[in-house]
C-alpha cells in the first residue's frame, strides 16, 4: 500500500473553465487567417493537449504562410485577452485547491504555456498553493505522455506512485496513467463516458473533496488491477503538509 502524498492539477478545465475559450481564440485566427469554415479541427481531440500539438495539425493540413511559432503566439495573445475578460475560475475550485494544500504536496501539470498558467494563476491567488509548476514547455512530450506528471513528481521530490492527478481531458488521464499515477477526472469538458479510463469519474469539486480528504473512506485507491493500491489519509497519522510522509510500503 502506498499512501498518497502529493495532488498533481491540471489546469485547463479544471481549475479555469477555459477550453470553450481556448476554442474561440482558435476559432478567431482560423477566420482571421480565412479558415473559417475550412479550418478542420475537431477541438475535442486536442482537450488537455498542447496548442502546439493542434497548430502542428492546423499546418501539416493547410500549410499557411505564417510559421508555427507565429500561429501559436497570435492564438495565445487573444486567448489571454478572453481569459483576462471573463475571469472565468471554476467558483469550487480556489477553495478546493486551499484545503489539499493543508494536506497534500501540490502541483500544477499543463499544457498550456507559462505566460497563460500565470495568467490565471494570478487571477485567483493561487500562486503560492503550487510550489511546483510544469508547463508542456517544460518537457518532451506533451500529454498523452507522461512526462509532464512525471517532472512534477520528480520536482515534488516523490514517487509517481504517491501522486493523485485531477484531470478533466482523456489525454491527461493517459498521461497519468502511464506516468503510474492514480487519477480523478472531472466532467467539466467531457463526458463521463470520455473519462471512463481514470480510477474515479466525478462531476463536483464536492466528490473530489470527499475522496481525497474524507478520513472515514478508502479515497482514490487504485482500481484492483492497477496494481498497487493507494490508501487514503485516515491511517497516515496526523494531517498538515507533512503528515502523511509514511514512506512507500511497496
Ligand atoms: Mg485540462
Amino acid at each position: 500500500m502506498v499512501t498518497l502524498r502529493a495532488v498533481i492539477f491540471d489546469m485547463d478545465g479544471v481549475i479555469v473553465d477555459s477550453e470553450p475559450r481556448h476554442e474561440r481564440a482558435f476559432r478567431e485566427v482560423f477566420a482571421a487567417m480565412g479558415y473559417a469554415g475550412t479550418h478542420g479541427i475537431e477541438f475535442q481531440a486536442y482537450y488537455g493537449r498542447s496548442d502546439r500539438a493542434l497548430w502542428q495539425d492546423f499546418v501539416d493540413r493547410h500549410q499557411p504562410p505564417q510559421p508555427i511559432d507565429e500561429l501559436i503566439a497570435w492564438k495565445q495573445r487573444r486567448f489571454l485577452e478572453i481569459l483576462r475578460e471573463d475571469q472565468p475560475l471554476f467558483a469550487d475550485a480556489p477553495g478546493l485547491v486551499a484545503d489539499l494544500s493543508a494536506s497534500y504536496l501540490l502541483a500544477l501539470a499543463s499544457g498550456s504555456l507559462h505566460p497563460v498558467i500565470d495568467a490565471v494563476l494570478e487571477m485567483g491567488g493561487l500562486r503560492r498553493f503550487f510550489p511546483v509548476i510544469v508547463s508542456s514547455q517544460d518537457v518532451a512530450r506533451g500529454k498523452p505522455a507522461p512526462d509532464i506528471f512525471l517532472r512534477a513528481a520528480e520536482r515534488m521530490g516523490v514517487a509517481p506512485g504517491e501522486c493523485c492527478v485531477i484531470e478533466d481531458a482523456a489525454a491527461g488521464v493517459e498521461a497519468a496513467r502511464a506516468a503510474g499515477m492514480a487519477t480523478i477526472a472531472i466532467t467539466n469538458s467531457l463526458p463521463a463516458d470520455r473519462l471512463a479510463r481514470a480510477d474515479h469519474v466525478v462531476s463536483s469539486y464536492s466528490e473530489i473533496r470527499a475522496l481525497l480528504l474524507d478520513r472515514s473512506r478508502a479515497a482514490c485507491r487504485q482500481r484492483p488491477t492497477r496494481g498497487q493500491g493507494i490508501s487514503d489519509t485516515s491511517t497516515a497519522g496526523p494531517r498538515g503538509p507533512r503528515g502523511r510522509m509514511s514512506p512507500p510500503a511497496g
